[in-house]
């Protein structure tokens, strides 16, 4: 079986199940309140679709990502990705709308959206240098443990526990684009 055979590169619910895993690890959360609590699956929805209890936002996984609001299919994106990440020159726009089966004009801004994704995790030159100012700060996303279902709660102590660590280095320049990584390093 070759890794192109994983059912999320195939299948939109393994797609939806595997993004799940990779950006709730520890179950979905609401985006907009950031509450665990009385999550629910969105009946008669389309797939992945949840709602909140407390806020009453119905929300997928995919929102926050790259992938948020995109009439591709999952499983595209990360045939996609794999295509993008897998090839040492890259990928055309051609080659991927000619391997994806999608418009020419869907593959280029995929690939666009995929590779600044991509910028973002390794940036290509290091930041700062002489007479370069870099800020750094760091804080931690997810909700509270208190909100958590019970089975979800880690007693560990307070902080930042079960939460995802994240580091923002920002060098001032005249046009200021922040550079945001996550210490867990996760592959689609
Ligand atoms: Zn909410």
């Amino acid at each position: 079986m070759s890794i192109l055979s994983a059912p999320h590169f195939h299948n939109e619910t393994a797609a939806i199940a595997r993004l799940e895993d990779i950006v709730w690890p520890q179950g979905p959360f609401c985006p907009r309140c950031g509450g665990f609590d009385r999550i629910t699956p969105v009946k008669g929805g389309r797939a992945g679709l949840r709602r909140c209890g407390p806020c009453k936002r119905e929300f997928t996984v995919t929102v926050g990502t790259i992938f948020e609001r995109s009439h591709v299919k999952l499983h595209k994106w990360f045939q996609a990705a794999h295509l993008m990440a897998s090839s040492k020159k890259g990928i055309s726009a051609h080659q991927l709308h000619r391997t994806l089966k999608v418009q020419y004009k869907t593959a280029w801004f995929m690939e666009h959206r995929l590779r600044e994704a991509m910028r973002e995790l390794n940036p290509t030159e290091p930041l700062g240098g002489e007479g370069k100012t870099v800020e750094m700060d760091e804080t931690f996303i997810g909700g509270l443990e208190k909100n958590k279902h019970r089975s979800k709660r880690q007693h560990k102590g307070t902080g930042g526990v079960g939460k995802e660590a994240v580091y923002a280095l920002v060098e001032r320049r005249v046009a200021c684009a922040p550079i945001t990584f996550q210490l867990s390093q996760r592959t689609i």
